[in-house]
């Protein structure tokens, strides 16, 4: 492939270096007046799996229609060096099993990542298999505070019974799980708000962090926010150029946007994304809703919700 980029590329791509790009992030959040972000949504994994993801986008296999090179092909150490540069003062490092047997090693590596990054909120994720129950309390009792779930890759029924303790323990530890359920960018069997939806009315107060704002099915999505107060969801490439290339976000629910404003959480998609971190700033502060809602998603909706 030669649409492999990296982070000096993609910076320079709109005229910053590396430094300056971190400069323009800090002073994106010292602008609002907040002591920095919070991103629930990036992916720390095994380097032999992010490899595997990483080729996955950029061989064209998530079928976008646009290339997908990944802006930040670092070492790992890099990686979080950057999240730090940038201000960053939490976040998630998701993780997701394809296949069954997978799930309980991810999270002994997250765990593992979690202990050596202070900054990291431990993650863990699960698949539909026997033992996900036991393993998934294992992960809580270990001090996971963020779960994920990716319907679409993972390719598994939400609602299936194997499952129902899990949704439980999540629940009653009232542990968030960001949940991949949105059919973009492209449908699953079990994607769409249908199947989740019957998870949530099983288990009215769990914490689900709806990935990509539920692309494309924004509307579906920030209804069932107004419907369970755990809902929530994340703003993983929601308004940039790419994604609205793919999902357009409809002007029409922009009312819904600002009144759900206690309920949406900044989610960037880094290191797994085809453009630098700031487009995703840049892209919730030309959405106009004023910076008391930039200010609660950005940093305070999340702090809330890990209790930071
Ligand atoms: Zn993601």
């Amino acid at each position: 492939m030669t649409g492999v980029t990296s982070t000096r590329d993609a910076a320079a791509a709109d005229g910053r270096g590396p430094e300056g790009e971190a400069a323009a992030v800090v002073t994106f959040w010292q602008d609002l007046g907040l002591p920095g972000l919070v991103d629930v949504h990036t992916h720390f994994m095994p380097p032999n799996v992010l490899a595997k993801v990483w080729a996955f986008f950029e061989q064209g296999r998530a079928r976008t229609e646009q290339p997908w090179p990944i802006a930040y092909r670092q070492p790992e150490e890099e990686r979080v060096a950057l999240l730090r540069a940038f201000g960053v003062r939490r976040f998630g490092a998701l993780a997701y099993p394809h296949k069954p047997g997978m799930a309980a090693w991810l999270n002994a590596w997250g765990a593992d990542f979690a202990a050596r990054t202070p900054d990291a909120v431990h993650s863990a994720t699960f698949f539909a298999e026997p033992g996900a129950a036991a393993y998934v309390a294992d992960a809580i009792g270990a001090g996971a505070r963020l779960f994920k779930a990716h319907l679409q890759v993972g390719g598994y029924d939400p609602r299936d019974e194997l499952l129902a303790p899990v949704w439980g323990l999540l629940a009653e530890a009232r542990v968030p799980v960001v949940v991949h359920c949105g059919s973009g960018p492209m449908p699953g069997r079990y994607t769409g708000p249908g199947p989740i939806s019957e998870v949530l009315a099983r288990n009215p107060r769990l914490t689900a962090i709806i990935a990509h704002l539920g692309a494309p099915e924004y509307g579906e999505f920030l209804r069932l926010a107004g419907r369970y107060p755990g809902v929530h969801l994340d703003t993983t490439m929601a308004f940039t150029d790419f994604l609205e290339r793919l999902a357009p976000f409809p002007a029409g629910l922009r009312p819904a946007l600002a009144a759900a404003g206690d309920r949406i959480l900044l989610g960037s998609d880094f290191p797994n994304i085809p453009y630098p971190y700031l487009t995703q700033l840049d892209a919730l502060a030309r959405l106009d809703l004023g910076p008391a809602w930039l200010r609660a998603v950005c940093h305070d909706n999340a702090a809330r919700l890990l209790g930071l």
